[in-house]
């Protein structure tokens, strides 16, 4: 090559903003690494143009860029940080000039098969800072003994200063778009979870986010029980044996031991398999680097997350951050999940009791019933005097306990699903009446006022008259119930696109607080000026589940304490 066409003084100066308008023109940090080497080439005329970078991680300097012929088979060379003219210039901050390679002594060339062939003899290698601090550099090489100048010297320094800006912009970019990525994942990974609400689920789900979002083989989550961890659930990329149930004292277990006892993540290397039981000491044998996470929950390590990688490549504070967010997704998850779990086990422990009451009460109540209508028939010979008042009052508790007991049984099969609804055509105005009827013995005894204001064209509602029925009954026996003496009750049946009867009455009302709730299964307004009305607070739930049963609904419309409640059924049009 002939000295005379390389660029000198004002030239190289014009070469040199030549390229450093190139090494700004993109974001993308490996065009702008692939810019930087090919702007090595062009302004220090040199055979090679080569960008190393720290990675503080790995504890390594890592090639990631060449230009120039044959450049591209030195790809992915690592070098160490402390042995090296790299490492020099990263250590010191300043250019290093080496004028033939192979004179270097011994320990300061790098160990690469691909160097080794390389007849590189001059080098020139400049420091690339970041924020004043160094983060790689920008090495030029020739073929042949030709010393590098002093000009060259102060050329690729300027191009290091413009490079370093040039891979800030690109490092900070590609920093940004893997945080958004991270957030992403975690956004994805909290929508994922709390999208179940089965334990188990929420747990397998968990472990597979984790262990895709920090690109893992395998990720275990650990319940900590005492003294021991048990493992609760597994993923392996590669498969493998079953492992969930395994206990293992925490005290065998440094890393566990050490991020439960700080709850902090702990990082570390090869398990030490010594301890463990096969198949797991064979399964976690090839383990190079792991991650162990502590998940706490009201100020208790409750689980462990350990995430591993069978490739050699470190986790980082980024990882750790990312499973952070993920496991605190989890924990939160998972308490919800439990919670929903316990109350449905609460739930189903109601719905066996209603069973068992309903079905027990029930036969010793028919058989009650029976012999005070016998007695009362005088089956068993005439009533005394004294008698028949006590005989009244045991006919009236009992139908009173058959009411009851006919509540707890529509409840327990509407739980069970075995309630069948039968729909048929019929006057909604019909059945108004006959449950104003069915409440007039009890009515005149408080003196209370019942009536019903109905149209004068039928109102044909498709519906199951028994639920219809059961469900009036209740509506006017609150009515009667939750009201001063005389209690006054109206009744009003309207037909048109809805067919709906609506229960009013002047009686308490209903607080506030209690609006919301009297639709709840067992729930009563705690009221001790109420407390010897009887009842079990199934009736409305009861009433509103059959209403919805049959296409309808049954609604609080309003309700103003001491002033009284309305309360409305609608039901669908035949
Ligand atoms: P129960 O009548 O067996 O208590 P319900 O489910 O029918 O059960 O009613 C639940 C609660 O709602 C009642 O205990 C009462 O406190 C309140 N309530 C129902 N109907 C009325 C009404 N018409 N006026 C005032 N309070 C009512």
């Amino acid at each position: 090559m002939a000295r005379a066409l390389k660029p000198r003084g004002a030239a190289a100066l014009e070469a040199l903003r030549e390229v450093s308008t190139r090494m700004v023109r993109s974001l993308d940090l490996e065009e702008t690494l692939a810019a930087v080497a090919k702007a090595i080439l062009e302004v220090a005329e040199c055979d090679i143009g080569a960008v190393w970078l720290l990675d503080e991680a790995a504890g390594k300097i890592r090639l990631r860029a060449t230009a120039g012929e044959r450049a591209a088979e030195w790809k992915s060379i690592v070098l160490a940080t402390d042995l090296g003219v790299n490492a020099v210039t990263i250590r010191s901050g300043r250019v290093q000039r080496v004028d033939d390679y192979w004179e270097l002594p011994q320990e300061q060339q790098v160990k690469s098969a691909i160097i080794q062939k390389e007849p590189l003899r001059s080098m020139l290698v400049a420091p690339v800072f970041r924020r004043g601090r160094p983060i790689g550099t920008l090495a030029a090489h020739r073929r042949r003994v030709d010393p590098f100048t002093a000009e060259s010297e102060a050329t690729i320094q300027l191009l290091a200063a413009q490079a370093g800006i040039a891979l800030d912009n690109a490092l900070t970019y590609s920093e940004l778009e893997a945080a958004h990525a991270r957030l992403e994942l975690a956004i994805a990974a909290a929508a994922d979870l709390s999208a179940s609400l089965d334990p188990v689920e929420v747990i397998r789900r968990a472990i597979r986010r984790a262990v895709q979002a920090v690109g893992s083989d395998r990720g275990v989550l650990l319940r900590v029980d005492g003294a021991e961890t048990v493992v609760e659930d597994f993923f392996d990329v590669a498969g493998g044996p079953d492992f969930i149930g395994y206990r293992h004292p925490i005290a065998f277990q440094p890393l566990m031991r050490q991020a439960i006892s700080t709850r902090r993540p702990v990082l570390g290397g090869r398990f030490d398999v010594s301890r463990l039981d096969p198949p797991l000491d064979s399964a976690l044998a090839e383990v190079r680097h792991t991650a162990t996470l502590p998940l706490v929950l009201d100020d208790e390590v409750v689980a462990v997350l350990v995430l591993s990688r069978r490739h050699d490549v470190a986790y980082v504070e980024t990882d750790l951050s990312l499973l952070g967010l993920i496991g605190n997704q989890a924990v939160l998850a998972l308490r919800n999940a439990q919670l929903f779990e316990h109350s449905r086990q609460v739930g189903r422990a109601q719905t066996d009791f209603l069973n068992l009451a309903a079905h027990e009460l029930r036969t010793p109540l028919s058989v009650i019933a029976g012999y005070v209508a016998m007695l009362e028939e005088g089956t068993f010979g005439s009533v005394p005097e004294g008698m028949q008042r006590p005989l009244a009052m045991i006919h009236g508790k009992s139908g009173e306990l058959e009411v009851l007991v006919g509540e707890l049984l529509t409840a327990s099969r509407l739980e069970g699903d075995t309630l069948r609804v039968e729909p048929v055509a019929f006057d909604l105005r019909r059945a108004a009446a006959d449950a104003v009827e069915r409440a007039r013995s009890r009515g005149t005894l408080v003196g209370a006022r019942l009536q019903v204001k109905s149209p004068r064209r039928s109102v044909h509602t498709a519906a199951d008259p028994g639920h219809v029925a059961t469900i009036l009954d209740n509506l006017v026996n609150n009515a009667l119930s939750f009201s001063p003496e005389p209690p006054w009750v109206q009744v009003t049946v309207s037909g048109g696109a809805q067919p709906r009867v609506a229960v009013a009455d002047h009686g308490y009302g209903i607080p506030r607080g209690a609006l919301e709730r009297i639709f709840e299964r067992f729930f009563r307004v705690d009221d001790p000026n109420l407390r010897h009305v009887p009842g079990t607070g199934l009736g409305l739930p009861i009433s509103r589940e059959l209403a919805q049963r049959m296409g309808g609904s049954l609604r609080l419309e309003r309700s103003r304490l001491g002033k009284g409640s309305v309360f409305v059924l609608r039901l669908p049009r035949a």
